[in-house]
């Protein structure tokens, strides 16, 4: 049994609320550890400490700062393995996906540690006579991130990375379902170095968030869950002054048209629609053929797919996908199911059944598949999170944009084509964030910025790339005259370069 605490000042600390959360391992449903619920209190004492080392942290000059994430890159690539197995018991994604979700996130500490670079200001030499202007980013001071369940390594990365390169102290607040890979991540960057107290992690529920959001000591939050709490962090986060950027559910669309490769199409949807059994906020869960004839091979292509779907246990080599994330979890997608069923989608294939054999306990569900899904129905209208792909059928491509635009999320999307110029009106036109044109999954990389629109995101900073470095720091401007300006007087007239 693992007992998560919090990890405060550089060290493990015990919880003392008497508030815990079970962590389950889904692959057999067995509870595996508790994690503390933090008070209002323990959030505080991690917010003091960050105070105290953010200034020692903040003059440390940028390379050095991006030398200490260099050693944890190093540190994570020792101790891969281990990382990708407990990620994968505690979450329930098979290891060669979990070790994908330690990539991503390592290639944002990569991209951090670019901060001596990244951090530059501007400099007018003459900007009037005897005049310079020039500009500096500095850390915020104390900052936050609160993340989900289904990246447990990646998106604590792509949040502690930029801020700590900038030079702010971090309290970490990730989810209570899987918090093992976070804490060990903490581990590191203090043996990588990090002064004791730069990085904080404390662990929770709505408690500790809302200490978060209201602590007057944390300027800045980094948010990353499901929509509806993306809403309450963002404007409660906002009304304590804070900034805050919130990225939350998604429902990513797939428009494949009449011209595209079929075959390219049902592997793109296959492995978008059900790996890491969905619970991917860049999954695919609408696919949206365009034209009769397209959809009934499309589908007839998907229905032998999704029934040879591979699942198994999170520790499987060449399973295609592991458990869901918590019984609670997998009940409310089967419910998904019946009410798509109830609403009068044509459920073509049926994984509620489905039973791991050995693990009969585990939170396993078969991939299901739905034809003729329309949009006014909840199972369309509403985000899963689950192994359930929706085909929605479009007459024509005009149809098809419509639909991806007219949703209430707008994270990801992609066409499937072989015509240019429909791929190119696509990507103008269509109003999500991140396109990608015969590309499932357009999730970019770490030197560009990642993030969704409509009430798939809230603020305007995305998160990683240029916008991460934006969002931790701000921007000073000094304008200096030297050295002879004051013999010319008082000046009444508002400054303009003469
Ligand atoms: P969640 O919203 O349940 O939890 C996210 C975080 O908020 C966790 O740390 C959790 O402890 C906290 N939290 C939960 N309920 C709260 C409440 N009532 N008040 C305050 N804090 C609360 O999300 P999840 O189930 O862990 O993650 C899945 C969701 O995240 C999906 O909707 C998925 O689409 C989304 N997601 C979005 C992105 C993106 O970049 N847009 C990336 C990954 C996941």
């Amino acid at each position: 049994m693992r007992d998560y605490g919090h990890f405060i000042g550089g060290k493990h600390v015990p919880g003392t609320s008497g508030r815990f959360g079970d962590i389950f391992q889904p692959m057999t449903g067995e509870v595996i550890g508790r994690v503390a619920f933090a008070t209002t209190a323990e959030v505080r004492a991690a917010v003091e400490n960050a105070k105290a080392a953010q200034p020692a942290w903040a003059a440390t000059n940028p390379q050095r700062r991006a030398r200490v994430l260099m050693e944890f890159l190093r540190l994570v690539q020792r101790d891969y393995d281990e990382l990708a197995e407990l990620l994968a018991r505690e979450h329930g994604k098979t290891i060669p996906d979990a070790k994908g979700d330690i990539q991503r996130g390592v290639e944002v500490i990569e991209f951090s540690t670019g901060v001596p670079h990244l951090m530059k200001g501007e400099y007018t030499d003459g900007a009037g006579p005897g005049i310079d202007i020039y500009s500096m980013r500095q850390p915020l001071g104390v900052v936050a991130g609160i993340t989900p369940f289904n990246f447990p390594a990646m998106i604590p990365m792509w949040k502690f990375g930029p801020a700590l390169a900038c030079g702010n102290a971090f309290i970490l607040k990730p989810s209570e379902r899987d918090p093992g890979v976070p804490m060990k991540l903490a581990e590191l960057l203090l043996e990588a170095g990090l002064p004791a107290g730069v990085l904080n992690v404390v662990n929770g529920d709505k408690e500790a968030v809302d200490a978060v959001l209201d602590d007057p000591d944390i300027k800045a939050v980094g948010f990353v869950g499901s929509t509806p709490v993306a809403e309450h962090v963002y404007s409660r986060g906002c009304a304590a002054g804070k900034r805050v950027q919130c990225f939350g559910g998604a429902k990513n669309h797939m428009i494949i048209m009449p011209d595209a490769d079929l075959d390219q199409a049902v592997d793109a949807l296959i492995g978008a629609g059900y790996g890491s059994a969905g619970e991917r906020c860049m999954a695919i869960s609408v696919a949206v053929p365009v034209g009769k004839a397209t959809a009934d091979r499309l589908v007839e292509k998907l229905i032998p797919r999704v029934e040879a779907l591979k699942i198994g246990p999170s520790t499987s080599l060449d399973a295609d996908y592991g458990p869901l994330i918590t019984k609670a979890h997998l009940d409310k997608v089967k419910s998904y199911v019946d009410l798509g069923v109830k609403e009068g989608a044509k459920l073509v294939v049926d994984g509620r059944g489905f039973r791991m054999q050995g693990y009969e306990n585990g939170f396993y569900m078969g991939g299901c598949l739905f034809d003729e899904v329309t949009p006014d129905m909840r199972i369309y209208k509403e985000e899963i999170f689950g192994p359930v792909l929706s085909v929605v059928r479009a007459h024509d491509y005009a149809e098809g944009l419509k639909l991806a635009n007219d949703h209430q999320y707008g994270n990801g999307v992609a066409i499937f084509t072989r015509d240019g110029d429909a791929a190119r009106d696509f990507a103008s036109k269509v109003q999500v964030g991140m396109v990608g044109i015969n590309v499932p999954i357009p999730v970019p990389l770490a030197y560009y910025t990642f993030g969704g629109w409509k009430r798939s995101s809230f603020g305007d900073l995305n998160q990683h790339g240029p916008d991460a470095i934006r969002f931790y720091s701000h921007t000073k401007t000094i304008t200096s005259r030297w050295p002879s300006g004051i013999k010319d007087g008082a000046d009444f007239v508002i400054p303009t370069m003469k």
